[in-house]
């Protein structure tokens, strides 16, 4: 892993100004990225994980969206003060997201051969055959059978899940510096996860691209991050490497996720949710907005913000309790 980051952000804030009020969806997020390194940023739905990933790609609709404050450094140069034509190039050429929904990124119109050779030729200069070629191996990597078939169809005349590994082909066969996941695997059965897993560790560890894997899935999370952060309601809770998150879970809300993963190992194959309900965004909640869902909660809680402390190398976490038991 190199010294510089490839990615920081520091302070991230985006707002979305909606008619039922202001809800800070990223409210403060800071975390660092280096290349050859997965991170997974992980919460429950409406956490603000999705919304980091679109800031950091510049694609967050303004209105009803807006980013605040903050930085978003990419190899040094804040993506937040360059102009819209070098973000669509940095997007187009390093920078590449792949989306929970397979349909945002292709182009109904277009051969799935003309979609996937197209980036190869314009950012890989290949020659057609080259990039033929290059874009059929992809497709067999990613376990699709009949790849030159395949290259000839049109999105529509393929099932979501054939959309979703084709999408993960293309981006992947691109070979960027940055690669943000949203969800990439959510809609794909267990044996394709798995292989698109393993596809994404050797891009990490042969091409040394950064992989930020935004998730609910822990059990996901377990096989691919190397670092993992936990966001609650738009703000960071806790942060650190994988193996700490599982082995050690600091804040009440990352140890009720780990919870809520069923345990197949065991005879006892129970899903235990997080007690409460995910609070709205625009609900104002003081202290710690975990406080209404929290065993632990005290005064103190109800009227504090908590503030990210080290516990151990590298291991961040937002919670009066642990402050108060490590004193
Ligand atoms: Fe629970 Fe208080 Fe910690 Fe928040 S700060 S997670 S309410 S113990």
């Amino acid at each position: 892993m190199s010294e510089q980051p490839l990615l920081q952000v520091h302070n991230l804030k985006t707002y979305f100004y909606t008619e039922d009020g202001v809800m800070p969806s990223v409210d403060g997020v800071d975390f660092d990225l280096h290349e050859g390194e997965t991170l997974a940023i992980v919460g429950e739905s409406g956490c603000g994980k999705s919304v980091t990933s679109l800031s950091i790609m510049g694609l967050v609709q303004c209105p009803p969206g807006k980013i605040e404050a903050g930085e978003i450094l990419y190899h040094g140069k804040d993506l937040l003060k360059i102009s819209k034509k070098e973000m669509r190039s940095i997007r187009g050429n390093e920078i590449s997201m792949i989306f929970q929904e397979p349909m945002t990124s292709l182009n109904p119109l277009l051969t799935i051969g003309y979609q996937l050779t197209e980036g190869l030729r314009r950012h890989h200069g290949m020659s057609k055959a080259e990039a033929h070629a290059t874009a059929v191996s992809y497709l067999e990597k990613v376990g699709i059978a009949n790849a030159e078939e395949r290259m000839k169809q049109f999105p529509f005349q393929l099932s979501g899940g054939l959309r979703q590994r084709i999408m993960i082909a293309m981006m992947m066969s691109l070979q960027p510096r940055l690669l943000i996941a949203d969800e990439p695997t959510t809609a794909l059965d267990v044996t394709i996860q798995k292989q698109v897993l393993l596809l994404l560790n050797r891009l990490k560890q042969d091409m040394k691209t950064g992989i930020l894997f935004i998730t609910h899935d822990l059990g996901v999370v377990a096989q691919i991050a190397d670092r993992v952060i936990v966001l609650y309601s738009g703000s960071k809770v806790e942060e650190g490497a994988t193996r700490q998150i599982f082995e050690n879970p600091l804040h009440p809300y990352t140890n009720g996720l780990i919870a809520a993963v069923p345990n197949v190992d065991s005879d006892e194959f129970e899903i235990r949710p997080i007690p409460g309900t995910f609070p709205s965004l625009t609900e104002e909640i003081g202290g710690c907005r975990f406080h209404p869902r929290c065993p632990y909660a005290t005064e103190r809680c109800r009227q504090e913000v908590p503030q990210a402390l080290e516990y151990e190398p590298g291991h961040f976490v937002a919670c009066h309790k642990v402050e108060e038991e490590n004193k």
